[in-house]
Formats: structure tokens, sequence, C-alpha cells
């Protein structure tokens, strides 16, 4: 992909971007071609310490913890309309960054300003506290406040959705705001912190350390500072967050890993239900936490579904992710690479049959794995146990909804599940019965932005998304209680 040179990128403090105070810089690598983009400053403990600090100040003495909402709001809007003017350029960096076909950043790109118009009109009209009439004694009433100063963790795969999706309610209800992006995926973190400043937010509102996350994140979540971490990531990464948060007993929120069953039915509309199981692992480079990386078919339709996906498979195009027409880019980096690479040989040893498309020869030095079929599959399988994150999908057959829902559930995540049915008392028996934070009912994953999203099991702790983030997450509700009359109050100590 040609691309002007993209220039090297600092962190995000006090309103400035500045070098790391140790003034070192890590490379940031293209997965088409493997070579150097640019160079990131690499942040650490002391970074963090200067965040905090700046984000802290501008909690508690700047004047966004004290600006009238339609004035905050007015800030939100303004960081949406300054998204909108550049999704162009931000989806071609994602694309540059990750690998990420340019038609999908494109889509995804386009949908975060609306996260924070969302986010506008949620604070505006749904953060309200409740009141409480105690007899004619009390009336007690809740209030929701920000937290202060909250730290958001972000992965590589959706890098600037995701990241929104955390930045639009954390700033829409009064909090100030540290972000540690994935580091290796830092490109569209940087434009954001462009856009905070192009929108004037008061210094030290919006932060942006770059790092890694044993040096950075670590410091982050071990700050005393910061109130609380947002966390996208995987599960192993999230417990370490969950142990080091408890020392400075910080209120966590988790979004996790994924293993996600797709069900098809015999009597299900069986075209869409193709459609929708390609799109569901193959999309994202299949590097979606979302994917449906298990597919149970019915046995009466197993075979023909099987042929069909053969054939998506053999047509899906792969190629330079910049390419309007690429279906499938790179994987986001080498060693990504060689571990999914390594479950597809694994596949091959637990007995199933391998069915992939092909790289072709002019992209081979990208981190390319081909679209993946892992055929005869069973659900025990380590390869259907484990969060492969890739194009890679598992095929497993069934007879009865009783052992569809079994082995559906026979497993360490919970965080989506699909289920293709045109029986509509079954199609909702079997969503209630998967133990999964989201389930689709004869849809892909189209998602309502007032709808929670996250996970149950080992997918996550929490909710993201809708009225959940703002009052359950980034707010602490206040009771507040008040006497109108001489209620009792025992009278220790008094003489008689
Ligand atoms: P990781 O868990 O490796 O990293 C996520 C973030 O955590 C990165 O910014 C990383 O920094 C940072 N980090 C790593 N170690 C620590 C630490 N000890 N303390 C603080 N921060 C740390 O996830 P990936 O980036 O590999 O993302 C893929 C994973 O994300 C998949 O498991 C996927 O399922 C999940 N995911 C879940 C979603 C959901 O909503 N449930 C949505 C999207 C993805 P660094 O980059 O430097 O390692």
């Amino acid at each position: 992909m040609e691309h002007k040179k993209v220039a090297d990128v600092q962190l995000y403090i006090n309103g400035e971007f500045i070098h790391a105070a140790g003034s070192g810089y890590f490379d940031n690598k293209n997965p088409f071609t493997n070579e150097v983009i640019n160079r990131i400053a690499k942040g650490d403990r002391s970074d963090i310490e200067k965040a905090a600090t700046a984000a802290q100040e501008a909690f508690l003495n700047g004047p966004w913890g004290s600006m009238k909402l339609k004035d905050r709001m007015m800030y939100i809007e303004r960081i949406a309309d300054l998204i909108d003017e550049e999704v162009d350029e931000i989806a071609i960096l994602e694309t540059l960054d990750t690998g990420l076909p340019i038609s999908q950043t494109r889509k995804m790109v386009g949908r975060a300003a609306e996260n924070f118009r969302f986010y506008s009109r949620m604070v505006q009209t749904r953060m309200h506290g409740d009141a409480y009439q105690v007899d004619d004694e009390f009336i007690n009433y809740t209030v929701y406040q920000p937290l202060g100063v909250v730290g958001l963790i972000t992965p590589w795969n959706a890098p600037f959705m995701l990241t929104t999706w955390k930045i639009a309610p954390a700033l829409a209800t009064g909090n100030t705001v540290i972000l540690k992006p994935a580091e290796l995926s830092p490109l569209s973190a940087n434009k954001i912190a462009g856009i905070m400043k192009k929108a004037e937010l008061p210094k030290g509102v919006f932060n942006v350390v770059h790092g890694f996350g044993e040096t950075a994140g670590d410091a982050l979540v071990k700050n005393e500072k910061v109130k609380a971490i947002s966390f996208t990531g995987e599960t192993t990464t999230g417990k370490t967050i969950i142990r080091n948060a408890a020392g400075t007993l910080k209120k966590t929120s988790m979004e996790l890993g994924g293993k996600s069953p797709l069900i098809v039915f015999d009597d299900a509309e069986f075209e869409r239900a193709l459609d929708a199981a390609v799109w569901g692992i193959f999309s994202f480079n299949g590097e979606r936490c979302t994917a449906n990386s298990r597919v149970f078919l019915h046995k009466n339709i197993k075979d023909k579904f099987v042929s069909k996906l053969k054939e998506r498979v053999d047509n899906i195009v792969i190629g330079d992710p910049a390419a309007p027409e690429t279906q499938i880019g790179p994987l986001i980096d080498h060693s990504h690479f060689n571990k999914v690479s390594g479950y597809i040989e694994m596949a091959e040893e637990e007995g199933c049959a391998i069915y992939q498309g092909s790289v072709p020869e002019a992209v081979k030095a990208g981190n390319f794995v081909p679209p993946t079929l892992l055929l005869e599959a069973s659900n025990d399988m380590r390869i259907c146990q484990e969060e492969i994150f890739g194009p890679v999908m598992a095929v497993i057959e069934f007879e009865t909804e009783e052992e569809v829902v079994r082995m559906a559930n026979n497993v360490e995540y919970g965080l989506a599940g699909y289920v293709w049915t045109n029986d509509i008392k079954r199609g909702h028996r079997v969503a209630q019965a998967i133990d999964s934070g989201m389930l689709w009912v004869n849809a892909q994953n189209v998602r309502d932005l007032r709808i929670p999203f996250g996970g149950m099991k080992a997918s996550g702790i929490g909710r993201e998304g809708g009225h959940f983030a703002i009052m359950e997450f980034y707010t602490e509700p206040k009771a507040i209680h008040v006497a109108m009359k001489d209620h009792h109050i025992p009278q220790f100590g008094k003489k008689k």
C-alpha cells in the first residue's frame, strides 16, 4: 500500500504532544509489508504519573468538573463533528496499522462519531437519579457523579471503534481520561488526541500514553489517582489487571475473549445463515471478539452447508487491505500469524480436515492466513475451546437441540451466540439457554447502541453501551437522605 509518510507519534499529556520521559521510541510495523511505518513514543510509569496528575488537576480544579452540562456536551458533539471530517484519513491509518480491509475500517470509523452523539443524548436524557418518599418523614434521592480520572486500556483489533466506545461515555459523564492504546495499533489513538486538541478540550481532560502493557498499562492500573479501569482485551490480561487493580481498590470493567457458537438448524433460511456464518468469522480478518468461531450444523444440512462454505472460502478476496475489493487482509503481526497458524496445525493433529483459500504469491510478505475451515471438529478439541482470533471456523455436526445447547455452553467463554431457525419457539428457547452476554436469532451481529454489550463467564464482567456504561460504570450513584420532620434519634449519654 502506498501511503504518505506517517510522522512519529508522541504522547499527549495535559493538552500537549510530548516525548516520553525516557525519550524512547518503539517501531510500529505495517502488517501488509512488515516494514516500519513510524516510531511511537514509549511511555512508562513516570509518563503515567504525569498524565494522572494532569487529569486529576483537570477534574478537581479545571473547568471540566464544574462545567454546565450543555457546555460539556458542546465539546462532545464537536468531537463527533471533527471525527466525521476525518473519517477517510482515520480509516486509511487504521488499515495501514492493523491490516483490516479498508471497506471495513471505513464503515467502523464512520460509525464512531455516533458514539459521541449518542452519549451526549444519553447523558442529557437518561442520566437522572430517583427520588424515594419515605412516608412523610424523609425524602431520599440519588445523583450520579463522575468518578474522577479513569484509565482506558484498549486492544488492537478494532482500535478506533472500541476506543470511542469508552472515551465517549467517560467524557460525557464528566470524568477525565488516560488512554493506553495497544502497542500494535497506535495510529488512530494518536488521531483522537489530535481531534481533542482541535476541539480545544480543557487541558488534562484527555491524555494518551502509548507504550507497552507490562509497563505503561501496568502503571495505569496501579496508579492511586486513577479511580477505574475500563479494559478490553484477552481474558488472561483481564485477570492480571483485576489482581493489580485490587491494590488500589479500583472499579474495573472487563470486555474479554470469546469462542462464540453459531447454530444452524435444518429449518433455517439456508442462504442467510450461510452469509452470516461466513461474514461473522471472516470479516475483520477473523480478529473479532464476537466471531462465530464454532459453527454447529444440523446433520440434515451439514454436507450442503459445508460445500457452500468451501465455495465461499475459494472466492473470498485476499489481498492488499487498502484495496477496496479486499475482503481479508493480513493479521496484526507476525507473532499472531504464528499463533493462528499453530492452531491450524493443531487442528490437523486433533483430527480435523482442513480446507483453506490460498494467499496470492504477490502478498506473501504480509502476515496472511487464508480463510480456513476446520471440518469434522468436535467440541472438546482444543481448537474448539481456545480463542484463535483469526479467519478460522471450526465446523461441528449436531443432531438434537439439547445436544447442541450442551456443546455450545461447554466452553470457558460466554460472549456472543447466533441461532438460525424458522421455529420461533425454538429460536427464543435456544437463545435463552445459551450462556452468553449477547445472542442473535436469525441475525448477524448488528448492534444498537442502546443495548448492553459484553460477556459472561470468562468473556467479561460488566457491560458497555446504553445507559449501562454511564450509570453502572463511569459514575458513582450517591444517595442523599433528607429529613422533613423531627424523627426519633436515640439520645445516648444524655442526662435524664
Ligand atoms: P491484550 O490483552 O493482549 O491487550 C489489550 C491491552 O492491554 C493492550 O493495550 C495491552 O498493551 C494492554 N496490556 C497488556 N498487558 C497489560 C498489563 N499487565 N496491564 C495493563 N495493560 C496491559 O489483547 P489484544 O490486544 O491481543 O486484543 C485481542 C483480545 O481482545 C482478544 O482476546 C479479543 O477477544 C479481545 N476483545 C474483546 C472484546 C469484547 O468486547 N469482549 C472486543 C474486542 C477484543 P500491549 O498492546 O502493549 O500489549
